[in-house]
């Protein structure tokens, strides 16, 4: 660097690298922001967090976090962070769109969160303490920054949704609780934080404002909940960069994420189920009361936090260029040992939230809600005429969208806790008909076809995607036709509610998690008869035990708003391929709740 002043190369540094940027002016709860922690002689300070007394101001919070270094000087358009909890990866998120706007005149930036609630107190607590604890950021968002009142000739924008810094630039906070979350807003960078817990497709409305801009760039980060959805749908494209770490007895390098939980080595107790091992006389970084340790998968011995420190990112798939992937798990957090993991395993209870929060991978194990046995069992195909059968109360359930998915079914003539499925089918845009050159709207002519084919009773439809297709049912089927609306898209697992019918306004709002619980209880318990001729339909095979098949209880563990206490919140996700049929099996499962309670059906559906 000829001709240029350590200074000038300096301040390079610190515009062009967001991690030097973030060293530079930032700090982490009042502790110096710190990838690396060296002692005074240049080696690693490898104290534990507790054993940093708290006068040593000059210590990083966590002290070692090399990891998350690369990962943030990383200026990939498309990063996809899948991660576990508690490792840094969000902090990190804040000072690359700070960086951003700092550096980056006449940008615009959008962060998008889960829900309102968070977006407030993200903007309010995260991006304030940044402010408080740096003059620069403060300055560059328009206040001075000894009195903190704004600067002259400045007019600061600081609310919850929208803030200004650097030179014109634009920061936008916004809840990705709608799939509109995007539309209307100019954007260079946006970046989904917890994607997993978002409205899905939330991100279609950015891709068109991304794809205008000179930059484009969009971060994923969340941790992961299912197999091939949210901050897993684009990692599992992405070139899945993971920290290798190598044993430095054998030299044989791993993951710890592939192999877990081998890997993870318990020590030995006496008989009072105390630690009961020597190992800490050995090996400084383990204590007295260790209960497990990390060790080699290949040579047995024991693995270092200075091993783990000492990682390296390496792509398991380096020609996939089209997005950038990170894993990051506490298993490479070098502040967290093997006997506190352990114990996060046992605290957690569910192994579905420790392999999302902790471990950093998605889950499906026994979330599965309906499988494929259990819809086969409800099969009889000795029922082989529809016309054997008296129609008595059939019900439709209707789950609108380009392609409509439709179900009718009635209770048992033999046995009222059961249900009967009549018939199930799909209706395209394309199945349109132009007549004296007017464009008939399948979707309603066919329910509508439906409707008196099966002389049905009542029907519920979806409300979200089909408010006009219901108003002109409405017309035809006066009192038949019914909105369905979920006004909450999770629960906590506690809570029962019934379905609030409101007869005269045409629409009934439901607790989505419970009736779609209750709807795939009954698969499992064989409630549903499924007769020869539906098993029949080509829709069977293809779609209707591919929809019921794909929809999985996801559980999040949330704060609740009054209490401040950790709630369990379950919600009903969906699989990639779609859960149409499932949805219309809620639909007609709802309906004849209805008409079997006040007609004497059986005390299953209650
Ligand atoms: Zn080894």
């Amino acid at each position: 660097m000829e001709g240029f002043s350590r200074q000038e190369i300096f301040d390079y540094q610190v515009r062009t690298r967001p991690s030097i940027w973030a060293q530079f002016h930032t700090k982490l709860r009042g502790k110096p922001y710190r990838f690396e922690q060296l002692n005074p002689d240049g080696s690693l300070d490898l104290r534990k967090p507790f054993q940093i007394s708290p006068q040593e101001q000059n210590i990083g919070l966590r002290g070692q976090r090399q990891f998350l270094q690369q990962m943030l000087d990383d200026q990939h358009p498309y990063k996809s962070e899948q991660k576990s909890r508690q490792c840094g990866a969000s902090e990190n998120e804040v000072r690359e769109v700070l960086w951003f706007a700092d550096t980056h005149p006449y940008s615009s930036i959008v962060y998008v969160f889960p829900t309102f609630d968070q977006v407030a107190d993200f903007s309010k607590t995260r991006i304030e303490e940044v402010m408080r604890e740096s003059p620069h950021v403060k300055s560059r968002m328009g206040y001075d920054p000894k009195t903190g009142k704004k600067k002259q000739g400045e007019d600061p924008v600081d609310n919850v949704r929208l803030r200004k810094m650097g030179d014109n630039s634009w920061l936008y906070f916004r809840s990705g609780s709608t799939p509109k979350a995007g539309e209307g807003i100019p954007c260079d960078v946006v970046v989904f934080d917890e994607i997993d817990r978002m409205a899905p497709n939330v991100m279609i409305a950015f891709n068109e404002t991304l794809s205008s801009s000179a930059y484009g760039w969009r971060r994923d980060v969340s941790t992961p909940s299912l197999p091939g959805v949210g901050v897993n749908a684009s990692f599992k494209d992405s070139d899945q960069q993971h920290w290798f770490m190598k044993c430095p007895h054998c030299g044989h390098w791993t993951t710890m994420i592939h192999d877990f939980p081998k890997g993870i080595e318990q020590l030995t107790v006496d008989r009072h189920d105390r630690p009961n091992h020597n190992l800490h006389l050995v090996y400084d970084w383990v204590q007295g009361s260790d209960r497990y340790i990390y060790i080699c998968l290949k040579c047995k011995r024991p693995i270092s936090d200075e091993m783990r420190i000492n990682g390296t990112w390496q792509p398991l798939y380096p020609h996939r260029d089209r997005i950038r992937g990170y894993q990051i798990s506490q298993l490479m957090c070098p502040w967290i040992s093997a006997s506190q993991l352990m114990q996060k395993k046992a605290d957690y209870k569910l192994e579905q939230l420790f392999m999302n929060y902790v471990i950093g991978l998605t889950y499906l194990g026994d979330n599965i809600m309906v499988s494929k046995g259990d819809i086969l069992r409800c099969c009889d195909t000795s029922l082989t005429n529809p016309y054997d059968l008296r129609r008595d109360r059939v019900c439709l359930g209707v789950d609108w969208g380009n392609t409509s998915w439709g179900i009718a079914g009635m209770p048992h003539p033999d046995n009222p806790s059961k249900v009967i499925i009549l018939d199930i089918w799909d209706v395209k845009d394309e199945e349109a008909v132009t007549t004296d050159g007017r464009k008939n709207n399948p979707h309603i002519t066919r329910t509508a076809d439906k409707m008196r084919q099966w002389d049905a009773r009542r029907g519920v439809f979806d409300a979200g995607y089909g408010k006009d297709r219901n108003w002109e049912l409405m017309q035809v089927f006066p009192g038949k036709v019914f909105s369905c609306f979920y006004p909450n898209l999770s629960t906590t697992s506690t809570k029962n509610v019934d379905d609030q019918w409101s007869e005269d306004d045409a629409k009934v709002n439901v607790d989505r998690t419970l009736a779609l619980k209750l709807m795939a209880r009954a698969f499992r318990e064989g409630l549903f008869v499924i007769p020869a001729w539906v098993v029949l339909n080509p829709l069977f095979e293809t779609f209707f035990i591919k929809h019921l098949t794909n929809i999985v209880l996801i559980r999040d563990i949330e704060e609740d708003e009054k209490t401040k206490k950790e709630i369990i919140t379950e919600r009903v996700g969906c699989m990639p391929g779609g859960d149409h049929f499932a949805h219309a099996a809620n639909y007609l499962s709802i309906a004849l709740r209805k008409i079997t309670k006040s007609g004497g059906g059986g005390d299953f559906w209650v």
